[in-house]
């Protein structure tokens, strides 16, 4: 496809949106950009692209193609008026790998970014590799900046809408768990949308696929697989990882902690495998490795009570793994905006080690009723009053543990606000302490 004077409209100033802009340029289109908080408009400084005011049916008449941002649904009046009028909408992966010769992609609902930081510190053992994609870090970006990058792509279920010819070489969903029900209405359009990662694999491709979980591709094409129970190309025995025949690090050398990322770092390893790197330089860039902030994150240990951060947690697995993680009784931190998951399944799971729990935010009440007495509760109303009641009633060796299992946007802008909050509010508690 030739872009030089294409008009081309951009749906959607987020990041990516304006990475996406910026490529586009690069190939001598016409951009046109849009969001409807027109704010956001205004920040965008992308100089030599239109800005547009108002958007109707006879404007996207005159487009011959829309780059959507994944904040876009699919049912949007606008995205329904250009498929009415067949102009074809790409998602901004999908347009930004049309200029990757070499990429590899990733989904799943839990552990996504820390497993494509996973793969591009292996995969930097041999050559030039870049995570990108979902990571605040677009593809679009990556393909102006790091051209001849193999590029890591996280990517969510939202970006994978408007994703007809995405086709890495590379693929493999984590897991499938309850999450994003708002957007995508049922579990079962959510899943069909994560095995979309699949639909272009070519039989000289690869899938990799962790044989414990829930999500088992069929496609004719190489596969790689892991197991923390039985044998696999990657998997466990004796408290060791093994890659084939080869012993690759022990779990107590790691430094990411968890039953949840012994799954992300075989699943890593098998990536790796497949692009030649050593089971020696696996090792290597293993052992250097440590999780992103806000991810299981420990804050610190003041008066023997231990805080931890795991603010990145939005989904109900998410929390229940990041539990499971924690050794020793704690007092778990929840709360945000509602996101219409099914809560009692977190309680009925939750350990007895959890000693109290303390709501906040605009869901509270709703995790109050699915806690059905099962477990002590308190209830706050935001992050900062809730940190007080937890404090409050800690004990030497408690741990103090924000894994929110929901989203943010009640109070935050998003989880590093949330995060960055929790991690002042230790450092407060711990002055206040030196103080007495
Ligand atoms: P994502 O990018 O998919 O949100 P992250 O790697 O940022 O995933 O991890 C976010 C949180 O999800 C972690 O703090 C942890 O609580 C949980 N988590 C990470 N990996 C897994 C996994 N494989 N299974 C379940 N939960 C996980």
């Amino acid at each position: 496809m030739k872009f030089k004077h294409k008009n081309v409209l951009v749906y959607g100033m987020s990041v990516s949106g304006e990475w996406v802009s910026k490529l586009l340029l690069k190939l001598k289109a016409n951009v046109f950009l849009y969001d409807d908080d027109r704010q956001k408009l205004k920040c965008k400084n992308i100089e030599n692209c239109y800005l547009v005011q108002e958007l109707n049916d006879n404007l996207i008449s005159q487009f011959d193609f829309i780059v959507v941002s994944p904040a876009i649904e699919k049912d949007n009046k606008y995205l329904l008026s250009a498929k009415a009028q067949n102009i074809k909408i790409f998602s901004e992966i999908e347009f930004a790998s049309q200029f990757c010769k070499d990429y590899v992609a990733l989904t799943g609902t839990n552990g996504k970014t820390t497993t494509v930081e996973l793969i591009s510190a292996m995969l930097n053992k041999r050559y030039r590799a870049i995570a990108c994609g979902n990571i605040g870090y677009p593809l679009s970006r990556a393909v102006l900046e790091k051209k001849k990058y193999i590029k890591v792509v996280e990517v969510s279920s939202f970006m994978l809408e408007n994703a007809d010819t995405f086709s890495p070489h590379v693929a493999s969903v984590l897991n499938i768990e309850a999450d994003h029900i708002n957007r995508h209405k049922t579990m079962e359009e959510y899943t069909k949308l994560k095995y979309s990662i699949f639909k272009n694999i070519k039989p000289q491709d690869y899938i990799v696929v962790n044989l414990d979980g829930n999500v088992h591709p069929t496609k004719k094409c190489f596969v790689l697989t892991y197991s923390q129970k039985c044998m696999a190309d990657a998997y466990l025995r004796n408290g060791y990882i093994y890659l084939h025949q080869n012993k690759i690090i022990a779990i107590n050398e790691l430094k990411i902690k968890g039953k949840h990322n012994l799954d992300n770092v075989m699943c890593a390893i098998c990536f790796a495998y497949i692009y030649k790197i050593s089971p020696s330089k696996i090792r290597e860039a293993l052992l250097n490795f440590s999780s992103e902030p806000f991810r299981i994150e420990e804050i610190g240990r003041i008066n023997g009570i231990r805080f931890i951060n795991d603010s990145k947690s939005t989904n109900i697995s998410s929390t229940l793994a990041c539990v499971e993680s924690i050794k020793g009784s704690m007092i778990l931190l929840l709360g945000g905006s509602k996101k219409g998951l099914d809560y009692k399944k977190l309680f009925s799971k939750l350990p007895k080690r959890v000693k109290s729990i303390v709501v906040y935010g605009e869901i509270a009440d709703t995790l109050i009723e699915a806690n059905e007495n099962c477990f002590e509760i308190k209830k706050a109303s935001d992050l900062r009053s809730a940190f007080d009641l937890a404090v409050a009633n800690a004990m030497k060796n408690d741990n103090i543990v924000l894994s929110p299992a929901t989203a943010s946007y009640d109070q935050f802008s998003n989880y590093v606000e949330r995060g960055k909050l929790f991690n002042m509010l230790v450092r407060e508690y711990e002055v206040g302490t030196k103080k007495k």
